[in-house]
């Protein structure tokens, strides 16, 4: 399968900001190797979607009902409209800030994948997690119930993003070796969930500090399929050195 680069542009970027980039980087697009995509606020969505060709473009977080009194939420549906198909579902600063729970992580997936939208499940540990070594126990218990009641047939269009919090914008990318290591882990216990074949097809991303020199390889490892993107994805000549 092709390596799926997101840039997560979290809280940045107007939306003239949002066209300059654009300019600048989607033509660059055309003939790469990867999937490329940019993650961008939802008030950029549409003009994003407008102005691009060759990028993917991914929104950052939905609600998961269709409509009702939820102010300031954006439902799937709403998403679907203007044409964006994926989603960012779960990623820590979420849970962190704004009491995203594996609970409503897997309400938003089932949702997105009713309407045939593809989400980009985010998980992965704190440090203090990671020191004590149960690493492998907080990322399978994070998706297990994430993915409760999601069938064989609709997890295979999930993408799945883990990504430490230790290394989100620290500068500090875990190593290759405990990126592979965790993702293998994963798929690992994708397969006990599922089975291997199912668990085989799906993409894994890594996500925490990388940056154009780090990226080759993150993607040379063989569970590995792409990567997120916070930082290093907001400049166009880093973004372009990341996919290209
Ligand atoms: P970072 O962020 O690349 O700036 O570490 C990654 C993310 O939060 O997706």
């Amino acid at each position: 399968m092709k390596n799926i680069i997101i840039g997560n542009w979290k809280m940045n970027k107007t939306n003239s900001e949002t066209i300059a980039f654009i300019k600048e980087v989607d033509k660059k697009c055309k003939k790469i190797d990867v999937v490329a995509g940019i993650a961008v606020p939802a008030l950029n969505l549409e003009t994003a979607v407008k102005h691009t060709k060759n990028l993917l473009v991914v929104a950052q977080n939905c609600h998961f009902e269709e409509k009702g009194a939820f102010t300031g939420e954006i439902s799937a549906e709403m998403l679907k409209e203007i044409g964006v198909h994926h989603v960012i579902i779960g990623h820590s600063e979420r849970r962190q800030m704004f009491n995203e729970t594996d609970e409503t992580v897997n309400k938003k997936l089932k949702k997105l994948l009713s309407l045939s939208m593809t989400p980009i499940l985010c998980c992965g540990e704190e440090l203090s997690v990671f020191e004590k070594k149960q690493t492998k126990k907080f990322v399978n218990d994070q998706l297990t119930k994430a993915l409760k009641d999601i069938t064989e047939e609709q997890v295979q269009k999930i993408i799945i993003a883990y990504e430490p919090i230790w290394a989100i914008g620290t500068g500090k990318s875990a190593t290759n070796e405990i990126a592979e290591t965790t993702i293998k882990n994963i798929r690992d216990h994708l397969a006990s969930l599922y089975n291997q074949e199912v668990a085989d097809q799906i993409a894994i991303q890594y996500g925490g500090s990388v940056k154009p020199e780090n990226v080759k390889g993150i993607l040379e490892q063989p569970n590995i399929n792409g990567a997120l993107v916070g930082g290093a994805s907001l400049e166009p000549q880093m973004f372009l050195g990341l996919v290209k």
